[in-house]
């Protein structure tokens, strides 16, 4: 505490100068805002840098100065669906207006899923994309893929693959997998099967170094392993929070971490060894089918057919899936071409 002390006849002192117990007020503005740049960049959660805001009137003007907000990363902006209020909105609408590319790319998403603004979403998305964010690539990919937020005729399949080479090309793995599916399948650019196979044993590789990686920091995170981004999370709980934010008929991504909603009837395609299923991405299908569809994609036809098959010596097939246009192929046993 800063106590003042007057000698007998000479100057007043200051106790916190003679004591260095108040040196934080005599650090210049500049140092501050460093020291808050590099916590903003490296922190956890959200709520790790709004407790360094709430410490002091200072720390909490220049907490929200452009300088830092630039530099949130992307688990400092990782706001929770059930704490979503307009607050929350207002922070991620300051980090843009600040240029950072986390935050287009999540308002981004949460604008286009979530809020149904799906042009805002889109062009913030856009924006990140411009600044070479893998993810926010990937994710425009699957909406032209998928022709998201329009009609069928809406897909633009070349225009998915040019967005996932970027992707793929920073590294995004799951961008890697979509594009090697696409060129074995010639969906939307030539077909290839060896250059397709080859990205998709690099997709497996990639991942396999990403386990051994986090493992060394006995991180059990999926999100990480697998590189999600929080506001897939976001989109998980925003979704799962209420039945009533999807419009009746329209259904999730069947990966749970995922969190991608249908936006309009039939969008995403089904798992052709069930039907059941519905996956946004090839991405999506090959990380459930670890998790816990490859126990479960049990076709019930199949099912009865074996029992039949044991009377009648019959064979019935797998039923095919009946998506859009392109069916999930996958059989048992089988993960992008390569037996599990
Ligand atoms: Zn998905
Ligand atoms: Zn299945």
């Amino acid at each position: 505490m800063r106590k003042k002390l007057r000698g007998d006849n000479g100057p007043v002192f200051d106790h916190a100068t003679t004591t260095n117990t108040d040196l934080f007020d005599t650090l210049p503005d500049d140092i501050v805002l460093i020291v808050l740049c590099k916590l903003s960049s490296t922190s956890s959660s959200p709520s790790d840098f709004i407790s360094v805001l709430l410490t002091c009137k200072r720390l909490n003007k220049l907490g929200v100065n452009p300088l830092v907000l630039k530099k949130s990363c992307k688990k400092s902006l990782a706001v929770r669906a059930k704490n979503w209020c307009d607050e929350a909105h207002r922070y991620l609408k300051l980090c843009v207006k600040a240029g950072n590319t986390e935050a287009y790319y999540t308002l981004g998403m949460i604008l286009f899923y979530c809020l149904q603004n799906r042009g805002s979403g889109a062009s913030l998305m856009a924006k990140a994309a411009i600044r070479s964010h893998a993810p926010a690539l990937y994710s425009l990919a699957l909406i032209q893929f998928n022709g998201s937020g329009g009609m069928k005729n809406d897909k633009d399949l070349r225009a998915g693959v040019a967005l996932c080479c970027r992707s793929a090309y920073l590294g995004h793995v799951d961008a890697i997998r979509e594009l090697g599916h696409c060129l074995q399948d010639g969906y939307g650019v030539r077909k290839n099967v060896t250059e397709g196979r080859r990205l998709l044993m690099q997709a497996n590789a990639r991942e396999l170094s990403n386990i051994f990686r986090l493992k060394d920091r006995h991180s059990l995170d999926y999100f990480e392993l697998f590189e999600s981004h929080p506001v897939n999370k976001f989109l998980a709980e925003w979704f799962g929070l209420s039945v009533n934010r999807l419009d009746e008929g329209l259904r999730m991504c069947g990966y749970k971490e995922c969190g991608r909603p249908e936006t309009r009837m039939n969008e995403f395609r089904k798992c052709s060894g069930c039907g059941k299923v519905n996956y946004c991405s090839r991405g999506c299908q090959a990380h459930d089918w670890r998790v816990c569809h490859k126990v479960e994609c049990a076709p019930m036809e199949e099912w009865v057919g074996h029992a039949i098959d044991d009377v009648e010596g019959d064979e019935i097939n797998g039923v095919d899936g009946v998506g859009d246009d392109r069916t999930v192929e996958i059989r048992d046993g089988e993960v992008d071409g390569m037996q599990i």
